[in-house]
């Protein structure tokens, strides 16, 4: 993942504590191997199983979506992308314990099976959680929340097979056994508690429109104000019989006071029900907002890309007026049924001169490229759509100006 040097300094916080961590794990790990009599290869196997402890506690607290992690990862997108790479490096952290296990030839039974056991509940859960794209989200969720289980039996392999005593009063010892009690509340909080704690707001749907043939926008009136700023995101849970409870994430559209909108195009089962059969006065609970695509705080010239549905967070800020500032939006869509909202866009148009937009309809003209296109720095960028679109431009962004200030959404956790 290359980064300009504006984006790696909002994730700074971020990377400094996967790395501190990581550090204070392998100096207590190493000081504590390289005096005790164990040979080198055992050695290596304690030291590569202390980090990958250290993986579980990092993925653990990063599942949390706390507030202030969210910060310092920059967004909670980003900071799952972090997640998923640890979850790598800890697979094959263990596979390597494994092996050394292997050649050393460990000989007691229950240790052993304790140790084998998690390792094959490892491989099929990071399989399952990194590669198959096309398990339902929500079974995919439930295979990811097994490894609560799994780390349970590695903690517990841990403390009675380590040669380095884990129950004597030692600055290692003291490490592990934080490091557990943190990535064992974590885990707790994400199974047990996450979704009955932290859907603060409750509300229900006031207001239904169909934009198109697959985009709804959906009004909800919640109890108390829900204090977004244009740009930003929310987990929704929707509790109607035809519809699972499940929370999914969505941009706020626009709203004010007690009224938020949201803009949701069909995607799979749960975003299909939605436009079928969401009906007025169904009760919904919310967890938010979360997200860092502030235009009001980006520099008086921007650049903004949206892809299809990742229209959403602009639409938010262009439904409020707004003092002038020179912003060149490219919206991208395919079919002119797709591009939903281009009135209200045009409108804004009109009244502000610096804001231009530039409607892409992929159906009748080439994709969108920005080959050519020089990004000055004192021009912010911004995008929202579809992964793969947003990265390849910041990719090119960023090779043509390595200190470009691009943020965007991606509409993806995964
Ligand atoms: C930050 C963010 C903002 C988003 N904003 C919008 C928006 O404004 N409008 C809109 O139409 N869509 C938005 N999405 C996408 C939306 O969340 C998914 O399209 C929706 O959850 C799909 O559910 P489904 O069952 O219909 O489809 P599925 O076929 O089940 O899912 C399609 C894809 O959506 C993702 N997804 C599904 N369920 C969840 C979930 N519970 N949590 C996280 N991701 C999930 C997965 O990557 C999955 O592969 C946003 C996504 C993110 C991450």
């Amino acid at each position: 993942m290359l980064l300009s040097e504006n984006e790696a300094l909002k994730n700074v916080k971020g990377i400094l504590l996967i790395v501190i961590t990581t550090i204070i794990t392998f100096l207590l790990w190493y000081f504590a191997v390289s005096s005790s009599a164990l040979i080198p290869l055992d050695q290596a196997r304690h030291l590569v199983a202390g980090l990958a402890l250290n993986g579980f506690l990092l993925n653990f607290m990063l599942a949390t979506r706390n507030k202030t992690l969210e910060k310092w990862f920059n967004g909670l997108d980003k900071l799952y992308i972090y997640h998923k790479y640890i979850a790598i490096v800890t697979l094959g952290l263990l596979l390597v314990h494994a092996f050394l296990s292997d050649a050393l030839k460990t000989t007691d039974s229950v240790r052993t099976a304790l140790g084998g056991l998690a390792m094959f509940m490892l491989v099929v859960l990071i399989g399952i959680t990194l590669f198959d794209k096309k398990l339902p989200y929500e079974k995919w969720r439930t295979t990811h929340r097994l490894m609560l289980v799994l780390y349970v039996i590695s903690l517990v392999h841990v403390y009675i097979s380590s040669r380095i005593p884990l129950s004597r009063f030692t600055a290692l010892s003291v490490w592990v056994g934080a490091s557990a009690v943190v990535s064992l509340v974590s885990a707790i909080y994400i199974v047990f508690f996450y979704q009955r704690r932290h859907f603060k707001f409750k509300g229900a749907v006031t207001g239904l429109s169909k934009l198109n043939q697959d985009v709804l926008e959906w009004q909800i009136t919640l109890d108390k104000p829900l204090p977004f700023a244009q740009g930003q995101f929310a987990f929704v849970k929707v509790f109607q019989k035809e519809l699972d409870d499940a929370p999914h994430p969505f941009t706020i559209s626009g709203g004010e006071g007690n009224t938020i909108l949201f803009t949701t195009k069909i995607s799979g089962d749960f975003t299909a029900s939605l436009y079928r059969s969401l009906e007025l006065q169904t009760r919904v609970a919310i967890d938010g907002p979360y997200g860092f695509l502030s235009f009001d705080n980006g520099k008086p010239k921007q650049l903004w890309v949206a892809g299809g549905i990742g229209v959403t967070p602009f639409i938010a800020y262009l439904r409020e007026d707004h003092p002038d500032r020179e912003i060149d939006f490219y919206y991208s869509y395919r079919g002119p049924e797709a591009g939903v909202y281009k009135e209200l866009i045009s409108a804004y148009q009109s009244k502000h001169s610096a804001f231009h937009v530039h409607f892409i309809d992929t159906s009748a003209m080439p994709p969108l490229s920005f080959e050519g296109y020089t990004l000055t720095d004192d021009t912010d960028v911004f995008m929202c759509g579809p992964a793969k679109m947003i990265q390849g431009y910041a990719q090119y962004f960023r090779r043509n100006n390595h200190s470009a200030n691009i943020s965007y959404e991606a509409f993806r956790l995964r």
